[in-house]
C-alpha cells in the first residue's frame, strides 16, 4: 500500500511516498481501508520533531474508512462498516489499524468524507466548549484563529450557547467567514492590536476566557485579555512554542487560570468519545453544525497540504484522499 513516511525529522522535504505492507491487525485492533484522512496542524510537530516519536513513522491520526479486518477480541464492530478515528496509527496511507477503543460508527446521513472533516476538530471545538471552559449564555470568549479548523467548529459552538463571541483572523476573507460561523466581533490582528480592540469591545472588563491555538505570537496578549479570573486555554502552537513564563504573572494580572488541554484526556472513556462523537456527527448530519472542507489533496500531495496549513493559506479542513 501507498503511505506517506518520514525516516528523519525536519521540513516537508522529509516526507516520502513509500510502498509498504498492509498491516495486520492485532488484539484489539481494527483494520481500516481509508476513505478519506484528516490533515492536522499536529503532522507539522510530530514531522518537525516537537512531538517525539519513534522512526520510520507514518503520519496522521484522523480518518474515515471501512472495516476489513478485526484484530482478537474485537467486539461492536464488524466488516464493511463505516468508521471514523483520530487515533489511527498512521493515517496518511491507503490502510491503517486503529485501536477499536477509538473507533466510531459514522452515522448513515453522513458520508466518509463529513465524517473526516468534522472528527478531530469536531470533538476538539466540542470539549472545549462544553468542558475545558463551559461556556454559558452571557460568557465572553475570545477565539483566536477564527477561521482555521478547529477555530470555525468552536465559534459556531460558542455562538449558539448564547457567548459572544470575540475573533481575531489574519485577513479580511478569513473575517468573512468567522463572520458567518457566529462570531460577534472579528479583530484583524495582523493589522491591530488584538489587546486594546478586546478592552475596548469589555469597556475594560477582558473576557472570561481565552482560546489560543496559535500559542508564541499570542500567549502574552492573551492574558491581558483576560478578566480577573478569568482563564487561559492554550490548545495549540500554530505560530510556535510558548516560551517558559514565571507563574507569579497569573497572580499580577488577576489571579488568571492557565490549561494546556489535548483531546486524548477529554475522550479517555468510551462513555466520553462516544457521547462527544454522537454530538458532533449529528449536529453535522442535522445541519447544525457547519463544515467548511476548503480543499482535498491526493495522498502524494501531503507534503503540500502541511505546506498550505503552516503558512495561513488555509481556512476550515483539509482532507487528503488516499
Ligand atoms: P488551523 O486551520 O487553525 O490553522 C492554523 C491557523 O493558525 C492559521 O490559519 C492562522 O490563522 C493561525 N496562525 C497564526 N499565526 C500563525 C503562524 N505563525 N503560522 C501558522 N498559522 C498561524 O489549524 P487546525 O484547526 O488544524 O489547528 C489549530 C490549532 O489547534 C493548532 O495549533 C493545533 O495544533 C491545535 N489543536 C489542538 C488540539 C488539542 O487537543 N490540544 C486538537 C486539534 C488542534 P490566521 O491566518 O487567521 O492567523
Amino acid at each position: 500500500m501507498k503511505a506517506i513516511q518520514i525516516n528523519r525529522t525536519g521540513g516537508p522535504e522529509v516526507m516520502q511516498l513509500v510502498d509498504i505492507p498492509i498491516p495486520t491487525p492485532g488484539p484489539g485492533q481494527v483494520l481500516l481501508k481509508i476513505a478519506a484522512t484528516g490533515v492536522n496542524f499536529i503532522e507539522i510537530y510530530f514531522r518537525e520533531g516537537r512531538y517525539p516519536a519513534a522512526l520510520p513513522l507514518t503520519l496522521g491520526m484522523e480518518a474515515s474508512g471501512t472495516v476489513v479486518a478485526l484484530g482478537e477480541g474485537v467486539t461492536g464492530f464488524a466488516t464493511g462498516d463505516h468508521v471514523v478515528s483520530a487515533a489511527v496509527c498512521g493515517a496518511y496511507a491507503e490502510y491503517a489499524l486503529v485501536p477499536a477503543m477509538q473507533l466510531v460508527r459514522v452515522p448513515p446521513a453522513l458520508d466518509l468524507h463529513q465524517a473526516a472533516a468534522a472528527f478531530l476538530q469536531g470533538l476538539t471545538a466540542h470539549y472545549l466548549a462544553f468542558s475545558t471552559f463551559p461556556l454559558k449564555p452571557g460568557d465572553t470568549a475570545l477565539i483566536h484563529a477564527a477561521a482555521g479548523g478547529v477555530g470555525l467548529l468552536l465559534t459556531q459552538l460558542a455562538h449558539r450557547i448564547g457567548t459572544r463571541v470575540l475573533t481575531t483572523v489574519s485577513t479580511p476573507e478569513k473575517a468573512a467567514l468567522a463572520r458567518s460561523a457566529g462570531a460577534d466581533e472579528i479583530i484583524l490582528y495582523t493589522q491591530s492590536d488584538f489587546v486594546a480592540e478586546t478592552r475596548r469591545l469589555t469597556d475594560g472588563r477582558g473576557v472570561d476566557v481565552v482560546y489560543d491555538s496559535v500559542g508564541k505570537t499570542t500567549f502574552a496578549g492573551s492574558l491581558e485579555c483576560l478578566r480577573p479570573r478569568g482563564m487561559l486555554v492554550l490548545f495549540g502552537a500554530s505560530s510556535g512554542a510558548v516560551p517558559p513564563f514565571d507563574p507569579i504573572l497569573l497572580n499580577t494580572k488577576g489571579s488568571l487560570y492557565v490549561t494546556r488541554p489535548t483531546l486524548a484526556h477529554y475522550v479517555q472513556t468510551r462513555s466520553e468519545l462516544e457521547s462527544r462523537a454522537a454530538d458532533v456527527l449529528g449536529w453535522v448530519a442535522d445541519g447544525s453544525l457547519t463544515l467548511r472542507t476548503e480543499h482535498t489533496y491526493p495522498l502524494a500531495e501531503a507534503a503540500q497540504a502541511l505546506i498550505d496549513i503552516a503558512s495561513r493559506k488555509t481556512t476550515g479542513k483539509l482532507l487528503l484522499i488516499p
